[in-house]
């Protein structure tokens, strides 16, 4: 699917209200009865049946029948479009610009934003309410071109090319009727995304900076100065590019996560320096996980895999879980609730204990389970 981002200036502030109301009505409903719609958009001038139409016509919105009674879904066109409103509300994306990723589930833009200072994003500003920028109406700011810098806006689109297989292999709704719903665990896969990202930022580990999250979008830095591991073809000391990447993936460990998709795809190389960036993290999980060392080992076993076919590159050195992550013990010794240990930070803890709780970590892990 595409972002169109020309509709978003085409709404009308009533077919606003009436797409507002479909959000609203599927946080207890699949399909939002119409009866339900009218109710919460309370719009006196009347209209609301033309309004539904045109919002439908739009593919903001979808009509769908069930047994019972008849109603709509929000699309994922709808969700782009309430998730671009509010984030162009705090001026975060004032323009839309090309398309730079399509990933299995996500698509990456560039966008056009608000500068923000290296501390201005983030953990003090995520729990600002939509429209405000630092309490104040983000519509009485005016912000000037050279105040404008570019983003990368990633739009997580979960259920995309997995639905059959996630279908076949378990009902995940227990309900044989019912389809997963993806915008919402699209959303969990951002607001995941975004806890990764904040959290690794503090801590110094080369990622995007993070600066904003809305529903399944998230904004970050753009990595204009850097090409995918995938792309290169050559390199002057492979050795030292793969030593870089085996201790990333250690240091990872040692601070409690695992990446779980830790490949050349996910890897951005500094075009300066030539280090590497990482990116990617709806899948990672603490070294506690019941598969960790299975995960750890696999991204490890992929980037040697990856060295020897590219750059004919084999070492005999490689970590493993067993051998070099320490940070499992220490998180028990501390009774598993220690953000802070003698051998450095618990980052799996500190998620946890973040916007991002066990309970949404849980809902998530049931669709990712199949990715993996
Ligand atoms: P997916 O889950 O779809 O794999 P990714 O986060 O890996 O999503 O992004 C897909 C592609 O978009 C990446 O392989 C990369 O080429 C590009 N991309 C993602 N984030 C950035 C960024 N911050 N800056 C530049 N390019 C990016
Ligand atoms: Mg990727």
């Amino acid at each position: 699917m595409r972002l169109d981002a020309k509709g978003i200036r085409y709404i009308t502030v009533d077919e606003f209200r009436v797409l507002t109301a479909v959000e609203t009505g599927s946080r207890n409903h699949e399909i939002v009865p119409t009866s339900l719609i009218k109710r919460l958009a309370n719009l006196h001038g009347g209209g609301i049946n033309k309004f539904i139409g045109d919002l439908a016509r739009k593919n903001l919105i979808t009509k769908v029948a069930n047994s019972k009674y008849d109603g709509y879904k929000l699309t994922y066109g709808g969700y782009d479009y309430l998730a671009l409103k509010s984030l162009s509300k705090k001026n975060c994306v004032v323009s839309v610009g090309n398309q730079i990723g399509v990933g299995k589930e996500a698509d990456v833009y560039v966008v056009m934003g608000k500068t923000q200072s290296q501390n201005e994003n983030s953990d003090e500003n995520s729990g600002s309410k939509p429209g405000m920028i630092h309490g104040r109406r983000a519509k009485e700011e005016v912000i000037d071109n050279e105040d404008i810098s570019e983003y990368a806006l990633k739009i997580h689109r979960l259920g995309r090319t997995s639905f059959r297989s996630v279908k076949s292999n378990r009902d995940y709704t227990n309900n044989k009727n019912s389809s997963p719903s993806w915008l919402y665990l699209s959303r969990l896969s951002a607001q995941k995304e975004f806890a990764f990202m904040q959290v690794l930022s503090r801590f110094g580990f080369p990622v995007p900076r993070p600066i904003e999250q809305n529903r399944h979008c998230v904004v970050m830095e753009l990595l204009d100065n850097a090409i995918p591991l995938k792309q290169i073809n050559k390199i002057e000391n492979p050795g030292r590019l793969y030593s870089d990447l085996m201790d990333l993936i250690v240091k990872l460990a040692n601070y409690g996560l695992i990446h779980c998709d830790f490949n050349e795809f996910n890897l951005l190389i500094d075009n300066n320096t030539l280090k590497p960036i990482l990116i990617d993290f709806p899948q990672m999980v603490s070294v506690t996980h019941k598969n960790a060392e299975f995960y750890f080992n696999r991204d490890v076993e992929c980037i040697r895999t990856f060295f020897r076919k590219k750059f004919n590159y084999v070492s005999l050195v490689y970590p493993m879980f067993t051998k070099d992550v320490t940070s499992v013990d220490v998180g028990a010794k501390n009774g598993g609730d220690g953000e802070s240990t003698s051998a450095g930070y618990r980052l799996d803890l500190i998620v946890a204990n973040s916007s991002f709780t066990h309970k949404m970590e849980k809902e998530l892990e049931q669709v990712n389970i199949f990715y993996k």
